[in-house]
């Protein structure tokens, strides 16, 4: 067909979209509706394209605007967004109706895409090539997540999501998303597009470090037509027993679900507050890439560099191992040789600042390393040598570091770190590539590099990972093709995937039968 495809990193051509300040019109996108009933993975922004680099350049330089909203302490405060957010009539809208507006909500944001990459690199230091996708995926959610509410009417009778006419789909009331930092417009905007999509009302408390990301992002959210009280922000403080409003808001009895993605210990917190709590949440990894010796060394490299070094390693998906197989754990055999010098070199032509400089390649951290990245960042466990030392620069900038080898079972193979650190283990087989990687007691994401077919379909059947990739980074999975989520320590609740069919039809209760009218 004549219409371009998307390549795996989904890049096309796109026009010079202007970066927008104030409302954005929604006449000013695109007539061909590329966001329709036909779900199709929305562009990112074309590099190669000069006055695509001309936008990008004013967005990242223009100043990112403050958070604006008061933190609220009070739980009375709490009490009445939530009540407002269970009064709403969202809910009682018909399917398509919730679609139709969906649909204008990812116009929205497709049309504040400037704005959207000024507060994410402003605020959270993202670099273009990690935020402009990031604006991608939301923009996918809310159109994919439409079609998704048209599906909970479309099955004549069965599907209805209204609660007045007697069908067995109960949306809940209130769905509260609490989403972390690291993606500070996918995954907030997400979980809500997703809970809309169902018909529940939205409360969204936003991570304290990335406030403005949220509060742009749902501005743009209510320009494309959601309602102020099915949708609201509010920020409290973090997480802790005595953290009043944030306590309130996760027990208020009209909350029937809570949307997480973050530390397991967050969840164990939620739960210890509400044990009947519904949590739907998406926790911790500890990801590996497994390369064998028949894999294509260039492309491994570069895939693992991506893998491990994008946002600084502060993905959930993000690979923090490596895992060498045969001939590729020695720098005395050719193969081996050849993979660690293109290692080494690919790490330290890394170029590590703020994202506003368009020739930084890494960024920075979120906030001074915690504990558990200080330990990565700073110490080597027995046996333990830097292949490259990480330095740091500043209070947040650290070059990226990689260690080896990683002893199986020790503290740095088990525990997530979250930060610009790669390990490499050492496999004699694959079968022994495969138990270490089996071993962390996550299943986040893995990958595999190997062009032995053999070698492929023995990995893919054994490996117990939610998003498995083969060739390829192990981050950025994309709405549709590859759902995103878990299984063992990376996920709490039923587990269905973000991006992926059976999301939006958590957010309610399913009845045996017909309802009384
Ligand atoms: N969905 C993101 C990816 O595939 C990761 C999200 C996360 O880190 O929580 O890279």
């Amino acid at each position: 067909s004549a219409s371009p495809r998307r390549t795996q990193d989904r890049s096309t051509e796109r026009p010079h979209l202007p970066a927008s300040d104030g409302p954005a019109p929604l006449s000013a996108c695109s007539p061909d509706r590329s966001v329709s009933r036909r779900f199709r993975n929305e562009p990112d922004t074309d590099p190669s394209l000069p006055a695509n680099r001309a936008w990008a350049r004013r967005a990242i330089t223009t100043p990112a605007p403050p958070a604006r909203e008061p933190e609220i302490t009070d739980p009375a405060a709490v009490d009445t967004v939530v009540e407002r957010a269970a009064a709403s009539s969202w809910g009682a809208r018909p399917g398509p109706e919730r679609a139709a507006v969906l649909r204008d909500a990812a116009r929205a944001l497709a049309a504040a895409r400037g704005e959207l990459l000024t507060v994410m690199v402003g605020e959270a230091g993202k670099t273009i090539a990690e935020a402009d996708p990031e604006i991608s995926e939301a923009i996918d959610f809310a159109a994919y997540y439409a079609d998704r509410a048209e599906d909970l009417t479309g099955d004549a009778a069965q599907r209805s999501s209204t609660r007045r006419d007697g069908a067995p789909f109960t949306p809940d009331r209130v769905v509260v998303v609490t989403p972390p930092w690291n993606f500070p417009i996918a995954i907030p905007l997400g979980g809500c597009v997703a809970a809309l999509a169902a018909g529940a009302s939205v409360v969204i408390k936003p991570a304290p470090q990335v406030r403005a990301c949220a509060e742009v992002g749902v501005a743009a959210l209510h320009r494309g037509g959601i309602p102020a009280d099915a949708l609201q922000l509010v920020h409290t403080a973090e997480g802790s027993t005595d953290d009043t409003a944030g306590r309130r808001l996760v027990t208020h009895p009209a909350v029937d679900h809570v949307v997480l993605t973050g530390a397991s210990e967050t969840a164990a917190l939620f739960r210890s507050w509400r044990p009947d709590l519904r949590l739907v949440a998406e926790t911790s990894g500890k990801n590996a890439l497994v390369i064998t010796p028949s894999a294509d060394p260039d492309l491994a490299v570069a895939d693992l560099v991506r893998s491990a070094f994008g946002h600084a390693g502060q993905k959930c998906s993000a690979a923090s191992l490596a895992i060498l197989v045969g001939s590729m754990r020695s720098s005395r055999t050719a193969a081996g040789a050849r993979f660690h010098r293109q290692l080494v070199d690919a790490v330290r032509t890394l170029r590590v600042g703020h994202g506003s400089d368009p020739s930084t390649t890494m960024g920075p951290l979120i906030g001074p390393p915690d504990a558990k990245l200080e330990r990565a960042l700073t110490r080597l466990d027995a046996g333990e040598r830097w292949l490259v030392e990480p330095r740091q620069l500043g209070p947040t900038l650290w070059t990226p570091g990689v260690k080896e080898p990683v002893a199986p079972g020790s503290w740095f193979h088990l525990t997530e770190c979250f930060g610009p650190v790669l390990g490499l283990l050492h496999a004699a087989d694959l079968d022994e590539a495969i138990a270490l990687q089996n071993a962390t007691g996550y299943g986040l994401t893995g990958g595999l590099h190997a062009l032995d077919p053999d070698e492929i379909e023995h990995w893919t059947e054994r490996v117990e990972v939610g998003n498995a990739y083969v060739n390829r980074h192990i981050t950025g999975a994309i709405v549709q093709r590859q759902s995103f989520g878990g299984w063992k320590g990376s996920v709490v609740g039923p587990g269905a995937k973000p991006g992926g069919p059976n999301y939006v039809a958590q957010f309610g209760t399913w009845h045996d039968g017909p309802l009384d009218a």
